[in-house]
């Protein structure tokens, strides 16, 4: 297909580069240009406006929250204005409910398509084409983009035809995300500051009742005390739990455990935690504890 891609960070230059590889026609652009020189080396063509990545039948953004996407879809210049009519803005990055509906209104308005299609997995799976894309929207407008999707990830969930909805559910993932991080942080706090091996432990939980990805990739990095360089910066985690209370909120849902943490992530940031990975919040209960086996 022939697309655009916008955002060029953690997650969208490995994405952009898949789609390259998958023999796709993709024009690359990037708020900051030096970003967009590597993709080109890969064979994507350059952007050097936002009105260039819309020229094709879709155009793919991957941006870092709800101010960098609404800026980029909504300004003079930005893809409402640019995109051809029947084309669609495929919304990738992890943004709030209201916003996609905002979009979902202006793009229907300027007789465009808009889908919603979030991802799980870090840079690494973003690398490896093994994201999980949650996708809502028109279904003729997903159906359009599954080649995208299959050149991105291992598997494609459809959630219906409203794209608040992938939007919702990518939220609600995070929290749960976020949730696992402070938990293990606490436990893995409990047994160190005891003497028991941070490494051993979380192998032994990994190995027998908890068994999921999450708690292996977060057990380790918490264990390790290894939170930089970032895959996914705690202020990306402070907006996705401020996402998800909103969305609580707007709903008439009390989620205690969200606010929580927010406040863990609020103490993180305050202390000059902004861009290490959002797993740092699992090192917060070891500090708190004083815990002399964290490792340094
Ligand atoms: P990132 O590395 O911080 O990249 C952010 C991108 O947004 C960059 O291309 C940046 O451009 C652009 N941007 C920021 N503000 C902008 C603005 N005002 N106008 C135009 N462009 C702007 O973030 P990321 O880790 O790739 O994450 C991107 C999205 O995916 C986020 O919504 C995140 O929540 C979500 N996500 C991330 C992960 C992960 O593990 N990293 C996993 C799943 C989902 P510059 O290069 O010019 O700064």
């Amino acid at each position: 297909m022939k697309i655009g891609f916008i955002g060029l960070g953690h997650m969208g230059s490995a994405m952009a580069a898949n789609l390259v590889k998958a023999g796709h026609h993709v024009t690359v652009f990037n708020r900051s240009p030096e970003k967009r020189r590597k993709l080109v080396e890969l064979g994507a063509h350059e952007a050097a406006r936002i009105a260039d990545a819309c020229r094709g039948e879709a155009v793919i953004t991957m941006l870092a929250d709800d101010a960098a996407l609404s800026n980029v879809t909504l300004a003079d210049g930005g893809i409402v204005a640019s995109l051809p009519k029947g084309a669609i803005h495929v919304s990738m990055s992890t943004v709030s409910v209201a916003l996609a509906r905002e979009l979902t209104k202006a793009h229907a308005d300027a007789g465009q398509r808009f889908i919603a299609a979030p991802v799980f997995g870090r840079p690494e799976a973003a690398a490896a084409a093994k994201l999980f894309i949650v996708a809502a929207g028109e279904p003729a407008a997903v159906e359009t983009c599954l080649p995208l999707f299959n050149a991105l990830g291992q598997k494609t969930l459809p959630i219906g035809p409203e794209p608040a909805a992938a939007n919702l559910v990518k939220l609600s993932g995070n929290f749960l995300l976020a949730s696992a991080i402070e938990a293990l942080g606490e436990a893995i706090a409990l047994v160190s500051k005891a003497g028991v091996d941070r490494r051993a432990y979380v192998e032994l939980l990994t190995a027998t009742i908890f068994p999921a990805p999450v708690y292996a990739t977060y057990g380790g990095l918490i264990a390790a005390n290894r939170f930089e360089p970032a895959s996914f910066t705690a202020a990306l985690g402070l907006k996705d739990i401020r996402l998800a209370l909103a969305a609580a909120e707007s709903l008439g849902v009390p989620m205690p455990l969200g606010s929580l943490l927010q406040r863990r992530f609020l103490r993180l940031l305050a202390q000059g935690g902004e861009n290490l990975d959002w797993s740092a919040l699992g090192g917060l209960a070891a500090r708190d504890a004083a815990d002399a086996q964290e490792p340094a």
